[in-house]
């Protein structure tokens, strides 16, 4: 019989409340939720690992690729047909996404956490374990990648988002729907990927940050980086992927010091194109240097530049791992 192993992590999914003055804790041993996933719901095929029980705030770019050295050997293992993985819903889709850039198996590692702890009346980190448990073994999830399962939904790791601070629905693939659902036993796939991963090896450069523009922001927001020893940096744009005037010239000094700009939008969902010739407008921004992201969100594109620049892109072959259509 194949096997699904459990990775453990943390995040609410493995949390209750002990103490009420205190709020919501990792549990040291969350080996009564999967007591419950033996014995009452009865999956006799379930291998555990306890990787961590961190709050998914903690998560970091080298506990990620920690956690990728990790699940390689059980991927490995004949008998095992898929991993899952618990984890914070907070950075879920950071730590997804960073797995899918470098998954290299045919085998799917599913992602998955709870909105809900433990302590709380409709707590769904059982709903979804359970889903993804299912999802792991299906022979349909094979050569999918890394996906994430939550709330009876399968999303790509590339494509999917957290939408909201409390519904159970909050993980979204905004631009395209989700992959497919969980329902009851079934799992039932509708369509596929966007994208394939790149199967990067597993290694980053750092540190890449995230500014995103607003009305009237001070240019001092991105020449501050201009003598610091960053790897790239990410812009989160207006629209689509247009900056105030006074970030041109800022921009302009990173990109002559060959540090890497890329431009992404803060609106949740859609391109950013080379649409606007005026002074801070996409195709001006281009025209400068700047590389466009395409649809990716700032947390994606800020891991994407991590991991190729430690996979030694250079300038041309960002542009087009970037840009595509
Ligand atoms: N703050 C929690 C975490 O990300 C939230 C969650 O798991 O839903 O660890």
């Amino acid at each position: 019989m194949s096997r699904v192993a459990i990775v453990m992590t943390g995040g609410t999914i493995t949390m209750k409340i002990f103490d009420p003055a205190h709020g919501a804790f990792p549990m040291q041993d969350a080996s009564d939720i999967i007591e419950v996933l033996n014995d009452t719901l009865g999956f006799q095929n379930l291998v555990t690992h306890k990787y961590s029980m961190i709050p998914s705030p903690s998560m970091t770019l080298e506990r990620m690729q920690d956690l990728k050295s990790f699940i390689d050997p059980i991927l490995e293992d004949p008998e095992i047909s898929g991993v899952v993985i618990t984890h914070g819903t907070d950075a879920l889709e950071e730590t997804a996404f960073y797995l899918d850039l470098v998954h290299t198996s045919e085998k799917p590692v599913i992602v998955t956490g709870a909105m809900k702890n433990a302590s709380e009346i409709g707590y769904d980190g059982f709903t979804n374990l359970v889903s993804a448990i299912y999802t792991a073994q299906h022979p349909d999830s094979q050569n999918k990648g890394v996906l994430v399962v939550m709330n009876y939904e399968i999303h790509a790791a590339w494509e999917v988002t957290k939408t909201h601070t409390l519904n159970l629905d909050t993980f979204k693939s905004l631009s395209f729907g989700p992959l497919g659902i969980i329902d009851g036993e079934h799992v039932i796939y509708y369509r596929l990927r966007n994208r394939w991963s790149y199967r990067f090896q597993n290694t980053f450069k750092a540190p890449v940050p995230i500014i995103t523009t607003y009305a009237g922001i001070d240019a001092d927001m991105i020449n501050q980086f201009v003598n610091k020893p960053i790897a790239g940096i990410v812009i989160e744009a207006m629209g689509r992927g247009n900056v105030p005037p006074q970030l041109v010239e800022p921009i302009e000094r990173l990109i002559a010091k060959e540090i890497p700009v890329i431009v992404v939008s803060r609106v949740p969902s859609g391109r950013v194109f080379d649409t606007y010739g005026y002074p801070g407008g996409g195709k001006d921004l281009i025209q400068k240097g700047a590389i466009f992201g395409t649809d990716l969100t700032g947390l994606k594109a800020r891991i994407l530049l991590m991991v190729a620049l430690g996979n030694a892109y250079e300038k041309a072959s960002l542009r087009s791992l970037f840009t595509y259509q």
